[in-house]
């Protein structure tokens, strides 16, 4: 069999923000999980990113092309963008995939609305992401399709043509039985999911979650295998389900953060801090990640262990996301109320409790604020992996720093050795684990440090990306011929010219 060639990537954002400036719409490469672990997969293979661009306003095709063209050059591989109208985005990526998929799958269902109209949104969005896809791959392609946006569209894609058959990773959880038989579109979804070639999860419990699923609804499933991946058949369908964890870019992170620049400005941070040693949260805006939580968690730390105050701060950055879902705003609102209330009880003179942020940080800043934060606290209520724990440990080289991490992020189960684990709903036990952190001594520190940023090199995003290829088109990435970036459209050069 020939093997596939060109690497298509498809995710609901392109990896580039676009924003005004000067009453002019420019567009720059954009950060977040999902593009630091994809970019790298890309770059100069001659590849393609296809996704919307982040905008329904009335912007011609063309002009985003023009936009596109230079950010294309920058990264190393073609973007092409798909079309949404504000009644796709409201449907499909603030409707159903945001306020149904989302909060679900992180088991959070409370927060579902279930409104039927979104469904056809969602369908109606993954068709139009079809339709660029058929118009831009050949034979030889592999497909790889990102996350909870992009469910139908392995299955749409199968039907147009029957030899496509694309890849599949979830980058966010999948529910137990339990939670999913709550979801009113279920045995779609996971017939849709069924079309695939290839389904990736982050984990086995997701994994483990997905085939009793299916179970329920197709009982006639065989599976068979051990490990990692495993063969699934039903019917027709014959796919193979794995549990791959997302990683990081480790040796970029722990070489930026080795940086005299950066060992610098982690110092000035310290300074600039009265306390000195500072605790680190760093979050998307969302209801997930349990920032209230956390904040609830440090303001027991200090009720609990007053001789913690004045010599420890919590610096908390907070980056914008999905401000069109109403949820997230009154999440934002939570957020600066509790922090009022923690700074308006413990606050002296000299020291400030919860400093915040919101808003993006570069990468050197961030990897400065990793390096200098005494602790890293991720309370997720549930994450798919969480890269930020990742990052920290990476930042990490003097080894001085303590990470406490939520049992519910992905990332529990391989850094459950180095880590203090802690259930985020429990504040006297996030405070116990902030204290324990704060009276740790140097030594053990530095052997639970070792052993996360052994276990985080090991498993970086690289492997990542070559288990996830190899698992599902046989190949490693290397094998994937280094090519030009192919012309926007036939006949014109990505500069304009013909
Ligand atoms: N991040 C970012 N901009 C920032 C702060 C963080 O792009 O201002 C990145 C961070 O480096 C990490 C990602 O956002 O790679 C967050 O990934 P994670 O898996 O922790 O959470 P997600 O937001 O994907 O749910």
């Amino acid at each position: 069999m020939k093997k596939k060639e060109r690497l298509l990537v498809v995710s609901n954002r392109l990896p580039v923000s676009l924003s005004t400036e000067d009453g002019k719409l420019i567009g720059r490469p954009a950060s977040g999980g999902l593009v630091n672990a994809l970019s790298p997969v890309l770059k100069n293979k001659g590849g393609f990113w296809i996704g919307w661009a982040g905008t329904h306003e009335n912007v011609s095709l063309s002009t985003l092309r023009e936009i596109l063209g230079p950010v294309s050059e920058e990264s190393g591989y073609r973007l092409l963008p798909v079309m949404l109208t504000k009644e796709d985005v409201d449907s499909f990526y603030s409707g159903f995939s945001n306020s149904v998929l989302w909060p679900l799958f992180h088991d959070l269902q409370s927060r579902c609305d279930f409104n039927p109209s979104y469904w056809n949104g969602y369908l109606a969005a993954n068709r139009k992401f079809a339709k660029v896809l058929m118009k831009h791959t050949e034979e030889d392609d592999f497909i790889w399709v990102n996350d909870y946006h992009l469910i139908p569209l392995g299955k749409m894609l199968h039907e147009k043509k029957a030899s496509l058959k694309a890849s599949f990773f979830l980058h966010i959880p999948f529910p137990s039985v339990d939670i999913f038989m709550k979801m009113p579109q279920r045995k779609e979804i996971l017939s849709q999911l069924i079309h695939y070639a290839f389904v990736g999860f982050q984990t086995m419990r997701d994994r483990r979650n997905f085939l009793d699923c299916l179970k329920v609804f197709f009982p006639e499933m065989h599976a068979s295998g051990r490990g990692n991946v495993v063969r699934v058949r039903i019917g027709e369908c014959n796919f193979l389900v794995g549990a791959l964890p997302i990683s990081i870019d480790y040796r970029s992170f722990a070489f930026l953060a080795s940086s005299k620049e950066v060992v610098s400005r982690s110092k000035d941070i310290q300074r600039e801090m009265f306390a000195q040693k500072y605790i680190l949260g760093v979050d998307r805006l969302d209801y997930s990640k349990g920032i209230p939580e956390r904040l609830r968690g440090f303001q027991r730390c200090l009720e609990l262990y007053p001789e913690l105050r004045e010599k420890l701060s919590l610096m908390q950055v907070v980056v914008p996301s999905r401000e069109s879902v109403g949820e997230y705003l009154d999440l934002k609102q939570e957020i600066e109320l509790l922090i009022s209330r923690i700074n308006g009880e413990y606050s002296t003179m000299r020291w400030v409790p919860v400093h915040w942020r919101y808003g993006s940080v570069p990468r050197a800043e961030l990897a400065a604020l990793y390096r200098g934060a005494e602790m890293a606290l991720v309370t997720s209520l549930k994450d798919g992996m969480n890269l930020v724990c990742k990052e920290y440990c990476a930042c990490k080289g003097d080894g001085k720093g303590v990470l406490v991490l939520s049992e519910f992020a992905g990332a529990a189960i391989q850094l459950a050795k180095g880590a203090l684990l802690v259930n985020p709903y429990d504040v006297d036990a996030v405070a116990a684990a902030i204290a324990e952190g704060f009276t740790m001594d140097d030594h053990e520190k530095k052997r639970r440090m070792r052993l996360l940023r052994k276990s985080i090199a090991r498993h970086d995003v690289f492997r990542w990306v070559d288990d996830f290829l190899r698992a599902s088109v046989g190949k490693k990435l290397a094998e994937f011929p280094e090519e030009e970036i192919p012309p926007l459209w036939p006949g014109l050069r990505p500069d304009g010219e013909k």
